[in-house]
């Protein structure tokens, strides 16, 4: 089990090896199939399991792909911020390391990493929003207000990761999770994928789980 048994792509490939990524950790051995052939996900895995990772790469890879089919036909779309993946964290600090981590692996995709959090100036985030982001890392408290302020859509996303989602919860972001949710609008079965990933597997992200995906792989490792 090698990450070449993927289908990556030559270049986030490339990444993973100039990374030194050699082998897979066991999350990674068995996420990164699943959402490559599609599926909603719910994954029980830890810090240090190689989470990060696990997600990070098939998105990049995913959305690589569509940013090619979708090409300059879609001319609305650049004109604002519109990420084609979402991925929220509870804290800045783990925002930001998913957003080095996913920066590195997307280099020379042409998808662009953007990351928001609380607790920073709002213009500043703005100002390197605005640069463009394919695939935003934010924190639910930030991106329920920049969407409020209306600086940013989320009708195109295609792929949400909710990473420490038991996290979330215990820090009282389940009503911005689920506004974020209902912003990104209802899109026609099979059109957007979900990732979930949790430490723990308590019944309230159970229920997260059972709202937000339908038919989803439940991997723990
Ligand atoms: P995470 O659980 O995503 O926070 O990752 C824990 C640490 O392991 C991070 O420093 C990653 O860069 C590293 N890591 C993740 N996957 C691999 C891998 N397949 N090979 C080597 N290092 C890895």
């Amino acid at each position: 089990g090698g990450f070449d048994e993927v289908e990556l792509g030559v270049t986030v490939m490339e990444n993973v090896r100039r990374c030194k990524y050699l082998k897979p950790t066991p999350v990674q051995r068995h996420a990164m199939p699943a959402v490559m052939a599609g599926r909603d996900l719910m994954a029980c895995a830890q810090t240090g399991s190689g989470k990060t990772a696990a997600f990070c790469l098939p998105v990049i890879a995913k959305v690589a792909g569509d940013l090619e089919s979708l090409g300059s036909r879609v001319f609305g779309r650049r004109k604002m911020v519109s990420p084609l993946a979402l991925v929220l964290a509870p804290t800045r600090e783990l925002a930001c390391q998913i957003f080095e981590e996913a920066r590195k692996f997307a280099l020379g995709t042409g998808a662009r990493v953007a990351v928001v959090y609380g607790g920073a100036p709002f213009g500043l985030q703005m100002r390197d929003l605005e640069r463009g982001a394919d695939i935003l890392v934010a924190t639910p408290g930030r991106l329920v207000d920049i969407v409020e302020r209306g600086k940013a859509t989320l009708t195109w996303i295609r792929y949400l990761t909710l990473d420490e989602a038991d996290r979330m919860l215990d820090m009282g972001f389940e009503p911005q999770i689920r506004k974020i949710v209902q912003q990104m609008g209802m899109p026609p079965p099979g059109t957007r994928q979900t990732l979930l990933f949790s430490a723990t597997f308590p019944e309230d992200i159970q229920r997260l789980a059972s709202d937000f995906m339908l038919n989803y792989i439940f991997l723990t490792v």
